[in-house]
This record gives structure tokens, C-alpha cells and sequence, in this order.
């Protein structure tokens, strides 16, 4: 399924999307579509930490979860943005 999404250039693309037509561009979307993905489901997780939602990608969460000091977080020896 894709879903007709505005590009950074103010065009319109064709993107990915799950059965309710939620972008794949969404990392907590993304991982359910790869249930399998151990590498998804953690990008996914630190999105969601930085309070990413199904609908909503908190603006510069990827920066945040690079500079994340929760060195005591099972999971920031694995984060996907270092
Ligand atoms: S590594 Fe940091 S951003 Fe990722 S889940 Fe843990 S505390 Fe959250």
C-alpha cells in the first residue's frame, strides 16, 4: 500500500504505508510492518523515548537519541544514532 505523502521539495511522493495508511516513514509503524527486525523494534523504541508516536515524529528525535546520556538503558549500547 502507498500513500501520497509531501516531499521535503514540496512534492507529493508515493510513500510506503501500513493497512491504515500511516507512513513507513514512521519508525513505530515501520516496525510493525518487520516483526521480525530486532534492528527496527530498537529504532523504533528510542523514537518512541524521544515521544515519537504512531502519528506524530518528535521534530530532531534522531539527534536526540545520538545524544543520549541514559548510558544505563539496556538499549544505548545499540541505539541507532550514534
Ligand atoms: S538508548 Fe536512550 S533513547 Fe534509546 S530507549 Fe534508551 S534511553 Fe531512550
Amino acid at each position: 500500500m502507498t500513500l501520497a505523502v509531501t516531499a521535503d521539495n514540496g512534492g507529493l511522493i508515493d510513500a510506503p504505508s501500513d493497512v491504515a495508511g500511516n507512513t513507513l516513514t514512521n519508525p513505530l509503524v515501520k516496525a510493525r510492518s518487520e516483526p521480525g527486525s530486532r534492528k527496527s523494534a530498537i529504532r523504533a523504541m528510542c523514537a518512541h523515548c524521544m515521544g515519537c508516536t504512531d502519528d506524530y515524529q518528535e521534530p530532531g528525535w534522531k539527534g536526540q537519541v545520538r545524544a543520549c546520556t541514559a548510558t544505563r538503558c539496556p538499549l544505548w549500547n545499540l541505539r541507532p544514532y550514534q
